[in-house]
């Protein structure tokens, strides 16, 4: 990296630490409780791991820039500098052992938001050149084609035909006055594509009016992953437009924890405007259909032993944490919770960008043995979760610890059981 690009880190750095940011530096004290909180520690044992300890660059340009004593030491020269040697040995530390699951910022006693910090200390890695290779790869192809994973529109509408056809609904793209917009991760158009059916039976059943955009269907901010503020808002302006130019009411986040925080709580923030449409996840609208009576399930219940895997996204930032719930009491019977469920779930050990950087594959298997150990103390034979996100990293840790558990969409749990004689009758069924 050139000493330019440096001096453009370190003062992307400084610009990001903002008055809350100062203070977690000031009020820290250095309990440690932040290490038993991230999975990264706990299932290592590895000191560098400590949440507190990865943002050590951004406390760094902290001190030198920002006190009277740093300040001092910095001009005797009594404090080193921060170098690309530095920043290439963090790298690890900043991408691939956090994935802003926010478990550490819930505990620590002195209030302490180190995801924040850490989502704050990417954007210097990312004007510096130290992002990882495979995120700055994906934000490139978010940014021009469309998609971290290049899908282009075609596919998207080959996909969505035959989601139409599979589910026997009509789904019409592009649609302007209907009342939501539902977005898609990659996954989910790639792999997953049987929630596209899930969500238009739902929608048939409830009779609600949607579509999804060719021109903006993406929900990934890969910019956000990455630390690229300029690259986040140039995403959600994509959203922001298509919403405005379709008129809809409500953008529904997927299944997918990590685009539920940046186009909910970051999107307004980064564009610097607040929305005239809601955005919600599709459980949030999934759940608001049951409290109208707009869903009617059949009478054969799911029997099979199943747990719920929050993602981090959804409880610890969003809240969301009954909804889930609500809805899998409609559709099971036999439905047990793990140890630590809820806000204090611990995470699958793939978002914030971990699951797109190939390097980090042996570490995110390894921390899996936490959520086997949730698992194993259940005796679960099936989890349901609403990230696609968890789902791709649950079946391949589930895979590589030899785990015989299903993952499941709970979107698609629900379109399962519901009760197609009663389709569209709403409250009056
Ligand atoms: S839990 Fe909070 S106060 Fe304790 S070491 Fe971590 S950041 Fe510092
Ligand atoms: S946000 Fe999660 S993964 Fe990152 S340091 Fe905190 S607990 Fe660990």
């Amino acid at each position: 990296m050139s000493a330019l690009n440096m001096e453009r880190g370190v003062k992307a750095m400084m610009e990001q630490i903002d008055a809350p940011i100062a203070s977690y530096f000031n009020s820290c004290v250095h309990c440690g409780l932040c290490a038993d909180a991230c999975l990264f520690y706990t299932e290592t044992g590895d000191p560098k791991y400590t949440p507190i300890h990865k943002v050590e660059p951004l406390r760094r340009v902290w001190r030198q820039e920002y006190t009277f004593w740093g300040k001092l030491m910095s001009t005797l020269g009594l404090s080193k500098r921060l170098t690309d040697a530095d920043l290439d040995a963090w790298q690890e530390l900043v991408y691939d052992s956090c994935t802003l699951c926010g478990r550490c910022s819930a505990v620590c006693p002195v209030g302490n938001d180190i995801a924040y910090m850490v989502r704050k200390l990417r954007e210097g890695f990312a004007v510096s050149g130290h992002a990882t290779e495979g995120l700055t790869e994906a934000a490139i192809r978010t940014v021009n084609i469309g998609s971290p994973m290049g899908i282009k529109a075609e596919t998207l509408r080959k996909m969505v035909a035959s989601e139409a056809k599979a589910s026997g609904s009509d789904i019409e793209l592009d649609k302007p006055g209907v009342e939501y917009l539902l977005m898609l991760s990659s996954a989910e158009i790639m792999q997953f594509h049987e929630f596209i059916g899930a969500v238009a039976k739902v929608m048939d059943h409830a009779g609600a009016t949607w579509t999804i955009s060719t021109e903006a269907f993406e929900a990934t901010n890969t910019g956000i992953q990455m630390g690229s503020s300029d690259i986040a808002r140039q995403l959600v302006q994509r959203v922001v437009d298509v919403a405005e130019k379709l008129g809809v009411k409500t953008v529904i986040s997927p299944e997918c924890g990590h685009a539920y925080t940046a186009i909910r709580w970051e999107g307004p923030n980064l564009i610097g405007q607040a929305y005239g449409f809601e955005v919600k996840h599709i459980v949030e609208v999934l759940d608001e259909f049951r409290a109208q009576g707009r869903l009617h399930l059949d009478d054969s219940k799911e029997d099979m032993k199943l747990t719920f895997h929050d993602p981090c996204q959804m409880v610890r930032r969003g809240g969301v944490v009954e909804q889930p719930r609500r809805l899998l009491d409609l559709c099971t019977e036999n439905f047990v919770e793990m140890p630590d469920a809820g806000v204090w779930n611990w995470c699958c050990g793939g978002g914030g960008g971990v699951s797109t950087n190939e390097r980090a594959e042996p570490l995110r298997l390894k921390v899996f043995s936490r959520k086997k150990s949730q698992l194993d103390s259940i005796g679960a034979k099936a989890m349901v979760t609403t990230c696609s996100t968890c789902r791709n990293m649950l079946e391949e840790g589930l895979e590589e610890y030899g785990m015989e558990v299903e993952v499941l969409s709970l979107t698609e749990l629900l379109a399962e059981y519901l009760d197609d004689s009663k389709a569209g009758k709403g409250a009056e069924a």
